[in-house]
């Protein structure tokens, strides 16, 4: 299995070029995936293969910000042994044994070195993995080194105090170290953390996951994160089973995408392995994309 593909997508949101970075593939389970949607419905959108598992993209956001590079969501690093990858089916490196992140960012020109801000939407670690990550010699180091990354507070607190449902997602490696060097933002509701750039909480898939706001001038983009991970989650009741608070989680797409539809914007579709994003528009039972909106 390769990782989908392309690598990266480039377009303007008004004033900023922004590019979504295919850090890797996933395999999750299809049920899983689609919560109390029965299978006959979800695999007309997405097909499972034979171990009712379905393909899935895991897309970073870079944006030119005119202070500097600023990136959402970091994919899920190179830390984990061999066989937590496979259970995940996830496959996150470029043949030159870079994560496809790094090979991202290096087709663009940038190295780690140049991110300003990392925005991590919420801290599982197919989001919060690249983070951090392993030298050559083992050591674990921040990836962008010059970089404040910036979480909610209430998110910071809930993955660093897991409970029997939440531990499978959340490794303090990913975070604690960012906390211990001092660049972490812990930041708490709707903030601005730019001109143009806000985070927005968007609860549900975790308490105090965000989605993040790029305000271009005439034209809105939204990386909604795990609130629609995929175009195949659009329906408001097509939520994730991995949510923990899932009718939270629909108050806040009900919120969320009545918003979204009536003022145009563009949505950032992070889990999704074909579509990067579109606009959505309501068609009298739920909300689809939009025909050519991308
Ligand atoms: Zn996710």
């Amino acid at each position: 299995m390769t990782p989908p593909l392309p690598l990266v997508e480039s377009r303007m949101v008004g004033r900023y070029r922004v590019h979504a970075i295919q850090a890797g593939g996933q395999l999750l389970d299809g049920g899983a995936m689609f919560g109390v949607v029965p299978k006959p419905l979800w695999e007309r959108r997405i097909p499972a293969d034979a171990r009712n598992r379905i393909a899935m993209g895991m897309r970073c956001l870079l944006v030119e910000h005119e202070t500097g590079l600023i990136l959402i969501d970091t994919g899920a690093g190179n830390k984990e042994p061999a066989r937590f990858y496979e259970i995940y089916g996830i496959e996150n490196g470029a043949p030159d044994g870079r994560t496809a992140l790094e090979a991202g960012l290096a087709s663009l020109g940038y190295a780690a070195d140049d991110v300003a801000i990392v925005i991590d939407s919420h801290l599982h670690f197919d989001h919060a993995g690249g983070n951090t990550y392993h030298d050559a010699d083992g050591a674990l180091r921040l990836t962008f080194p010059r970089a404040r990354y910036v979480v909610q507070a209430g998110e910071y607190a809930w993955a660093t105090h897991p409970n029997e449902r939440t531990a499978a997602s959340y490794f303090d490696h990913n975070y604690v170290p960012v906390r211990d060097a001092d660049r972490f933002d812990l930041v708490a509701g709707e903030q601005e953390i730019v001109p143009g750039v806000r985070v927005l909480p968007t609860p549900g898939h975790t308490p105090h996951h965000q989605s993040i706001l790029l305000d271009g001038g005439g034209e809105t983009a939204l990386f909604a994160g795990d609130l629609v991970p995929t175009t195949a989650h659009l329906p408001l009741p097509w939520i994730m089973g991995y949510d923990v608070e899932p009718l939270v989680t629909l108050e806040t797409k009900r919120r969320i995408l009545a918003r979204a539809a009536a003022e145009q914007w563009l949505l950032v579709f992070c889990h999704d392995a074909t579509t990067a994003w579109g606009r959505i528009a309501h068609d009298g039972k739920a909300y689809t994309l939009a025909a050519g909106s991308g």
